[in-house]
């Protein structure tokens, strides 16, 4: 790790790396351990420089957005994240059409669409992740999902070559997209919207915002909804039927307000929620004979 770093500054003196930083800082659960190293690249230059030097010294690596869909080990890990929250939110339009990069936040872009007179994106402005984020899980809500929208992905692929993947070739189901089971990394996106009145596009996403707080512990540090939503049913709907609601494991507690929702109380450790989520995972098999998959990124 330390050469990776070491070979990576004499090529760029001013980027941004970091040391033992604790992943709590970079995560809407506000859990997580210190991490080796941190790169923060303003490049795409930066980027790929040092994905092809981890690569070849074989440094186990983790590409973030915001951190608001992970739930990661408060153990120290040997491992270097990169986060692209800082040099990849660039977006342009052209009609109606947008590129914008990996780090750019889902609720900026939706008001650049506002601003563009561009209806179709209202769904991910409350979402707190970036684009890249979005597209590896093809994020959604209220209807609207990034495969509806997304034309072609840019992707620093796992042998370090460049690709664009068009409309299909992303893969997007519930969920999941081509970059869920892959190591490829999303540069950038082009999104393909209708044109909209302002005045209605800025209402639909009041609205919308509106029912996120009256439905989600929006106060609270939680990684959004935690488990997928099974065939059937809502998670939070069955966690409900079970009696979770508020039921806690030291800090980690299962949302008063949404069931869906796993919560850091205050001062929650990766092991309470690895404990509670076991059991509601227990409790709703027990019950419904379904065995809730976590939504939510582990990383240990
Ligand atoms: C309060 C709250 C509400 C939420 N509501 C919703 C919702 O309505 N709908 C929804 O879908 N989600 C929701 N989420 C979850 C989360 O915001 C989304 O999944 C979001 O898309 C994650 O983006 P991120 O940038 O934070 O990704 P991160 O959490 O940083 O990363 C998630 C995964 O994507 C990978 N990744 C990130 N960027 C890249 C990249 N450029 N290339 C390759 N891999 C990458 C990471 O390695 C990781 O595996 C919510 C979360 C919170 C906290």
């Amino acid at each position: 790790m330390e050469l990776v770093i070491k070979e990576f500054l004499s090529r760029f003196p001013e980027a941004e790396v970091r040391y033992d930083e604790p992943m709590a800082n970079h995560t809407s659960f506000r859990i997580g351990g210190p991490v080796k190293a941190m790169v923060i690249p303003r490049s795409e230059d930066e980027l790929i420089y040092i994905l092809t030097l981890a690569k070849e010294s074989g440094v186990r690596t983790l590409v973030i957005g915001n951190g608001t869909n992970l739930l990661v080990s408060d153990k120290p890990l040997n491992m270097l994240v990169i986060k692209t929250t800082e040099g990849f939110d660039t977006v342009l339009a052209d009609g109606c059409v947008l590129r914008a990069g990996c780090g750019i936040l889902l609720a900026r872009l939706a008001v650049f669409a506002l601003n563009q007179g561009l209806t179709g994106f209202e769904f991910a402005h409350g979402i707190p992740g970036t684009l890249g984020g979005a597209v590896v899980m093809n994020g959604g809500a209220y209807g609207g999902e990034m495969k509806q929208v997304v034309t072609s992905t840019r992707a620093l692929c796992e042998d370090l070559v460049i690709r664009e993947f068009k409309g299909g070739e992303n893969d997007f189901g519930y969920r999941h997209s081509r970059y869920s089971d892959s190591k490829d990394i999303v540069l950038s996106a082009e999104i393909c919207l209708a044109p909209g009145d302002p005045a209605e596009i800025k209402a639909l996403m009041e609205d919308l915002g509106a029912r996120r707080r009256n439905s989600q512990p929006l106060t609270m540090p939680s990684a959004g909804s935690f488990f997928k939503r099974p065939a059937g049913g809502y998670a939070g709907t069955m966690i409900d039927q079970c009696g979770l609601k508020g039921y806690s494991v030291g800090g980690a507690q299962v949302s008063e307000k949404h069931a869906g929702f796993v919560v850091n109380r205050g001062g929650a450790t990766f092991e309470d929620v690895l404990h509670l989520m076991g059991h509601v995972q227990d409790e709703v098999y027990h019950k419904f004979r379904i065995m809730l998959e976590p939504e939510v990124r582990i990383i240990k």
